[in-house]
């Protein structure tokens, strides 16, 4: 979706210019001459002419990618994104008024979820895997964080989640300076991301994960798809000081922070849902093969989770039984955000300000 106010902010990632000129085509750049093309869905707004060393996974592999990520369709916010949804809401205090960046938004999944809440959601992702539901209710556009296409103090709030721990120290550098330059002063920005700072809470977390490890080892299920999308986690802020500190440089004011120790979250993860996911898919195997009888192809993890996440959103869709069960996992998940946000550990939600001058 473009809507006629996302044309108020912007301005060319390319020179800078506020100079822009609304085409049939898209925007054209009256100062440097750029063209910004429409695509479907989306304001095609990368910088011209400038190439960045360093291109995130998503991006160099995002045709690859875009098949195993499953992305087009949105399930409702649960489990994990449904707690770290109720959390962004919660600490970023979304109202009608606010015009809002969620900067590397990925599918969108989550300005999609909260767009009605606010006066305008603006996406923005390098890599176009853009849900549906995000192409009809948010502002998309393709840009680079470290040259945002927009104007400063444009937005009243941010948000980022899932992202600085993928990117080397000089790119988060330049993505919070450019946060902050869009930020209107006294706008906040949370973010989401993990460190690499053990939970004291650790020992209980192991549990559960030596009784999914257990899982495995009797070939109830794989963690290899898992695996692979944790894949480019660099963690270059590593403790708590280097976020502390990068916010810092940035200019940006700590608010509040929730760290979360996954204790609840970790027996869901590993036991609880992988459990349901075996359950799930094999009755789905059964019913296959059972009308239509041939060589067995043998699916891999990946192949079962998928097709278990697909006959759970339709479950999901019709807000049934299923729904109400995974919401009340999600609440169960949640208490680790009530119980022990303030014991420091690698995950952690920050709500930071651009200072008023
Ligand atoms: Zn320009």
């Amino acid at each position: 979706m473009i809507p006629t106010d996302l044309y108020h902010l912007l301005q060319c990632p390319t020179c800078s210019s506020r100079n822009l000129v609304v085409t049939d085509a898209g925007v054209y750049c009256a100062g440097c001459k750029s063209n910004y093309p429409h695509r479907a869905g989306y304001l095609d707004l990368m910088p011209r002419a400038t190439s960045f060393d360093y291109v995130s996974k998503y991006v160099a592999e995002e045709q690859e990618l875009a098949e195993e990520l499953d992305y087009r369709e949105l399930a409702p916010p649960l489990l994990a994104a449904g707690v770290r949804n109720r959390a962004l809401v919660r600490l970023l205090g979304l109202t009608g008024r606010d015009i809002v960046l969620d900067s590397g938004c990925g599918t969108a999944k989550f300005a999609a979820w909260n767009a009605e809440l606010v006066r305008l959601m603006v996406g923005a992702d390098p890599a176009t895997m853009f849900a549906d539901a995000a192409v009809e209710q948010v502002a998309l556009t393709q840009a680079d964080a470290r040259r945002l296409p927009f104007a400063d103090d444009s937005f009243t709030k941010a948000f980022s989640i899932d992202v600085l721990e993928h990117f080397p120290r000089e790119v988060i550098d330049a993505y919070l300076a450019e946060t902050a330059r869009v930020l209107r002063p006294g706008g906040r920005f949370l973010i989401f991301s993990n460190t690499s700072d053990p939970s004291s809470l650790q020992p209980v977390v192991n549990l559960s994960r030596r009784l999914g490890r257990l899982f495995v080892r009797l070939g109830l299920y794989d963690f290899q798809r898992e695996a692979r999308r944790k894949s480019d986690h660099i963690k270059a802020l590593a403790t708590w000081e280097d976020v502390l500190a990068a916010m810092q440089q940035a200019g940006l004011r700590p608010v509040r922070v929730v760290f979360w120790n996954s204790v609840f979250t970790t027996f869901v993860e590993h036991v609880l849902m992988k459990l349901g996911e075996v359950v799930l898919g094999r009755r789905a195997r059964s019913r296959h093969t059972a009308t239509r009888p041939g060589p067995d192809t043998a699916p891999d993890g990946t192949a079962r989770e998928l097709r278990a996440r697909q006959r759970m959103r339709g479950r999901l869709k019709r807000r049934g039984p299923a729904y109400y069960a995974l919401l009340a996992v999600t609440l169960l998940m949640e208490l680790d955000l009530w119980l022990f946000n303030q014991l420091r550990s690698g995950s952690y939600f920050l709500l930071v300000e651009k200072p008023r001058d």
